[in-house]
This record gives structure tokens, sequence and C-alpha cells, in this order.
């Protein structure tokens, strides 16, 4: 993988471009998409933006999100546009399976692939060029060092503010991770120099949701959350049954595994929810308690330090009394 700076010279000649980022697109996978659209179509590429899936409704407000194309909706012409394509931009994610089915598309790709990534243990070698920076906030923040890093300061205007704005503000968990480095808030100054109103930002993404999504919420923590104190360990299981009654949709659930982390002492905060085709699971952590690996070693997952998430094809039931097993191994550094 040639590093991202080798690419800055290549921009100033039009190609057909795909951005696709990681199913699911949080905040940040679809903020740091279309900012990098908003930026590439100034510069004159023709750029599509795809979705492996559908995504939450309250990532709506994005401009530009109207273009974006969902896989599972349209197979026969992503697989068009992927074709023809001479660059694939890879964002927010670093392996192909987290794209899911549109993984197989990716792989058999022949175009110049690049990868911008915060997450560990990137997949390298299918990527011609890219940055993978661990010590990044969000995925937009990449975004960001990439248009000022080209020269194309300029080119930043209300639209690719918000966008990269929302990614940050939602990775940092609004500025308080230890993400959240001074990059991160000279970035944000610099986009207020150009503009932004960044508390419709926070209003678009955390005053959007239903009635429905709050008492699921009340639910939820009143009846379906276990606290061990014993391994200082919060851990909420949520089935089928409770999705269907509270009509929850994709995105509904984003942010229920940080609540217990606010209780007194909790290190550790588990989410497993009971989707159709596997059980999801979602992780975070305290301190120095890594989730990353935790996720790779029992959950087929992975992710950041202190938030990653993982999966299983056990029951709701077993996988939730597999994590009570293994977390039993970890007693000591959840002191
Ligand atoms: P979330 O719990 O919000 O779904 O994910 C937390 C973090 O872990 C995100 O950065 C996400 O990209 C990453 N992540 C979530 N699920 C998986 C997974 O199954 N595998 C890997 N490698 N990373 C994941
Ligand atoms: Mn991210």
């Amino acid at each position: 993988m040639q590093p991202i700076q080798e690419l800055y010279p290549l921009l100033a000649t039009p190609r057909k471009v795909v951005i696709t980022t990681h199913q699911k697109p949080d905040a940040d996978a679809m903020g740091s998409s279309l900012g990098l659209l908003h930026l590439l179509e100034q510069l004159g590429h023709q750029v599509t933006v795809i979705s492996p899936t559908n995504w939450a409704g309250w990532l709506n407000w994005m401009p530009g999100v109207d273009k974006v194309i969902d896989f599972e909706l349209n197979r026969d012409r992503v697989a068009t546009i992927i074709n023809e394509a001479e660059w694939l931009f890879c964002l927010d994610f670093n392996i192909f399976h987290r794209t899911k089915n549109l993984a197989p598309l990716l792989a058999a790709a022949t175009c110049t692939r690049i990868l911008i990534d915060h997450h560990q243990e990137p997949d390298v070698p299918n990527f011609s060029y890219g940055i993978s920076d661990t010590g990044k906030s969000s995925t937009c923040e990449m975004i960001y060092d990439f248009i000022i890093g080209s020269g194309n300061e300029d080119k930043i205007n209300i639209s690719i503010a918000e966008c990269l704005y929302a990614g940050v503000m939602a990775d940092t968990g609004s500025f308080r991770f230890p993400s959240a480095h001074a990059s991160v808030h000279t970035m944000v100054a610099h986009l207020k120099e150009k503009g932004l109103y960044h508390t419709r930002v926070h209003e678009n993404i955390y005053d959007n949701f239903l009635e429905n999504r709050m008492r699921f919420i009340g639910h939820v923590l009143l009846n379906r959350m276990d606290i061990s104190y014993e391994y200082n360990t919060a851990l909420i299981s949520i089935s089928k049954k409770d999705l269907l009654r509270y009509q929850i949709r994709t995105g509904d659930t984003e942010g229920l595994v940080n609540y217990p982390l606010s209780i007194q002492g909790i290190k550790l905060a588990a989410l497993c929810i009971d989707r159709d085709e596997e059980r999801k699971w979602s992780f975070r952590s305290k301190g120095d308690f890594d989730v990353n690996t935790f996720a790779r070693k029992h959950f087929e997952g992975g992710g950041h330090f202190n938030a990653a998430g993982g999966r299983s094809s056990e029951s709701l039931d077993e996988t939730v009394q597999h994590f009570i097993k293994v977390v039993k191994e970890y007693a000591l550094q959840l002191q």
C-alpha cells in the first residue's frame, strides 16, 4: 500500500470513482463518504457513493445522502458501477467482510483500491494506496487531513463541514473520548471558520428519534440490563421480540451500549442484539480494558481499543452464556 500522499498529484485528472463504507453506516462512515464525495465532485470526478446496506434515518439530513446507492436494493447496478470504476475508496473499514454481501464485488474489483480508515489490523495487501491510522479520532478527521494535505482547503464548504463534523462528533462521543486530540479541536475551529453551524448537526443526530425509541431505551435499561460489580461489567441483551414490540429500526440501537458506562465503577459494557442473520455484539470499555482484542478473540470481531463489535451464530441465550463465561477470565483486568 503506497502512502496516501502519492495519490494527491493524481487527483487533478478526472476519473470514475466509487466510495464505499461498512455495512449499516454510522455518522462517521456516511459523513466521511459524503465529505469525500463533495470534494471529488468539485475536482471534476464522476463519483458514486455505495452503501452495502440501508442506514439509520437520522443520517438522512446529510447533504448528498439522497445520491447514495443501497447495494442491497440495487445489486446489478452496483456491479456495473464498480466494474466501470477507476478508483474505489474504502472508508471507515479495513477488511472486506465488514461490507457483508458487497465484499465479493470489492475483492474482485480490478480498479485501484484506496483505504482511509482508523481501525486496527488493516488488510493492507488489498489496497494500492491508503492510510490506516488508529491514532485518528475518526475517518472524517482523516478526510479533513486528505483535503488539507492535497491542497484543497479552499474546497471546504458548509456541506463538507457538516458531514465531517457529524462523524468526528459521533466517533469521539461528542468530544469526550481520549481520541479527541488537539488536532480534532483545531479541525472543528477551522470548520467553524468556514461557516459550520454545529448545533444543527447535534440536533439532527441526537434529537431526531421517534417516541418508540425512547420508550424502548427505558424498557431495556429497566428490564434487560444486568450489572456484575464483581467484574465491573454491564450486559444488555435484546431479543427479536423486544425489537418487534417497539418497532425498532436500523440505527435505533446506536449508542445504547454506552449507557451503562455512566454507572460508577463499570469498566466494560456489552450489548447483544438478536438480529435475523446473527447475534450482533457491541463492546465498550473505559480505561485499559482492550475490547478490540476481546472481540477478536471471543466474538469474531474487532474495532478499537475502547469500542469494538463482534458476532455470533449461536442463539441469543447461548452467546450470552458464552460471554458470561469468558468475562470471568478477565477478572483481574476488570478490577
Ligand atoms: P459498534 O458497536 O458501534 O457496532 O462498533 C464499534 C466499533 O467496532 C466500530 O468502530 C466498528 O466499526 C467496529 N466493529 C463493529 N463490529 C465489528 C466486527 O464485527 N468486526 C470488526 N473488525 N469491527 C467491528
Ligand atoms: Mn469510524
